[in-house]
Formats: structure tokens, C-alpha cells, sequence
């Protein structure tokens, strides 16, 4: 009770502030101001059943996006709960690359939410992030997307388990490229530690979806392992381009 009433003087005295643009917010517990809050969506109805990208206007009682109609995906089900824009584009590059911890416990959180409303959870056998490559992350001294994964095993009560799948060599970043360039960028990328894996579903963990390749690579390479579906959870949805 003090320490509540000492935290409520010191809010009065010294408001806290956005972690991303530095105006007072309203709640001592929010991560971010009213303005910023305020262009945080979620994917609008409808989402292609298998990627999660927004298809305005469709209502196909199996409804696949143009990308997923093309190829058939090595995923079951990728979900998120944010679209990749405005506030959710400069959170996940605050969490990234200035470390700020809270927004990627925010970030977290979402996507636990997001999981239990969208994904059969009771198959689930563990929690695996997309990996860094191992230099990267001594260079680095840490791992985003590893955290985020962790988080959110932490909250789902989930095994999770870091070492499944490692990168089989280093490749460039995927943002400047096209998507036909990210899908050849990310072929054979990633191999799977252990073999005959008689997992029934694994649940791959990203920041954020764009094309699907890289959780497609991961995917396939995870299903070579034995694992008979994949589930994807990302912080963002990218729109389609
Ligand atoms: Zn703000
Ligand atoms: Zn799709």
C-alpha cells in the first residue's frame, strides 16, 4: 500500500513518459502516450486462414491471400497481433536495436494473447525462435527474438527451447530485397539439431512476418526433422505489397 501510494506521488511529481516519443502518458504503467497508442492496430478482418495478411473485401470460405494461392505454404498458421506500421514499426526497432525491454515485454504480451485466441495451443510441443546467427549474437551480446519467444513460452506455459534449429551460414539482411531475392536469400538457410523429432506441433516465434520466407525456411526445414506442423506467431503482420 506505501509503496503504491509513493508510486502514485512520484507519478504526480514526474509523469512517465512514452518510450517512444517522450510525452507524458496517462497511466503509470503504460509503455506508450495516447497518440502513439492510437495508431497501434491489429490485422483487420478478414486474414487469409494461412498467413494472417490482410484481405480486404474477400469472403471465400477458404480464404487465401494471392501469395499463399501461389504457393502453398510450410506452415499451417501464422498470426500476429499488430500490423507492421507507425508506433509497432518503431517499438520492434526500439526493442532491437536500443533494448528497450518494456516494449518488447509489451510486444510479448500481444502475441501471448494473440496465441491463445488464434492457435491450437494443446498441440504445441515447444516454442522455438527463429534464429541469429552465432556471431551475430556475440557481436551483439543479445537476442531479440529469442526474448520475445521466451516471454511468451513463459506466459503460455510452453517448453521453449533455443537450440532446435541453428543457421547454416551467414546471409545478408532481408529488408532491401524483393520477394522472389528473400526466398532464394533464405533457401537452405536453417537446419534442425535433432533428427526424427516426433513433435505433433511446433510454434516458431519472429518479430515480424513480411513475405513468410524466413518462417517458411525455417518451417521446412523444421518438418524435414520430423515436427507435423508448424505454427508461426510474430509480433507484426507486414501488409502485402
Ligand atoms: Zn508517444
Ligand atoms: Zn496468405
Amino acid at each position: 500500500m506505501l509503496c503504491y501510494g509513493l508510486m502514485t506521488i512520484a507519478n504526480v511529481v514526474c509523469p512517465p513518459s512514452c518510450l517512444l516519443c517522450r510525452r507524458a502518458c496517462i497511466t503509470a504503467t503504460a509503455v506508450f502516450c495516447d497518440a502513439c497508442r492510437q495508431d497501434v492496430r491489429a490485422p483487420s478482418l478478414p486474414l487469409c486462414q494461412c498467413c494472417g495478411a490482410e484481405v480486404p473485401g474477400a469472403f471465400d470460405a477458404r480464404l487465401l491471400c494471392q501469395p499463399c494461392r501461389r504457393r502453398p505454404r510450410a506452415f499451417t498458421v501464422a498470426r500476429a497481433p499488430f500490423t507492421y506500421e507507425t508506433t509497432v514499426r518503431d517499438a520492434i526497432h526500439a526493442f532491437k536495436y536500443q533494448g528497450h525491454h518494456r516494449i518488447g515485454r509489451w510486444l510479448a504480451l500481444g502475441m501471448s494473447r494473440t496465441a491463445e485466441a488464434t492457435l491450437p495451443l494443446a498441440s504445441i510441443t515447444r516454442i522455438v525462435p527463429v534464429p541469429m546467427h552465432w556471431i551475430k549474437r556475440r557481436l551483439r551480446g543479445d537476442d531479440p527474438v529469442a526474448s520475445l519467444a521466451q516471454w511468451v513460452a513463459g506466459s503460455l506455459r510452453l517448453p521453449y527451447d533455443p537450440r532446435l534449429l541453428c543457421r547454416t551460414r551467414w546471409s545478408t539482411s532481408q529488408t532491401r530485397l524483393t520477394t522472389p531475392q528473400r526466398f532464394r536469400n533464405v533457401e537452405g538457410l536453417f537446419r534442425t539439431r535433432a533428427r526424427s523429432l516426433v513433435d505433433r506441433a511446433v510454434l516458431l516465434v519472429d518479430d515480424v512476418l513480411t513475405s513468410g520466407a524466413t518462417a517458411e525456411s525455417c518451417a521446412w526445414s523444421l518438418r524435414a526433422g520430423g515436427v507435423r506442423e508448424v505454427f508461426v506467431l510474430t509480433a507484426a503482420r507486414a501488409p502485402l505489397r
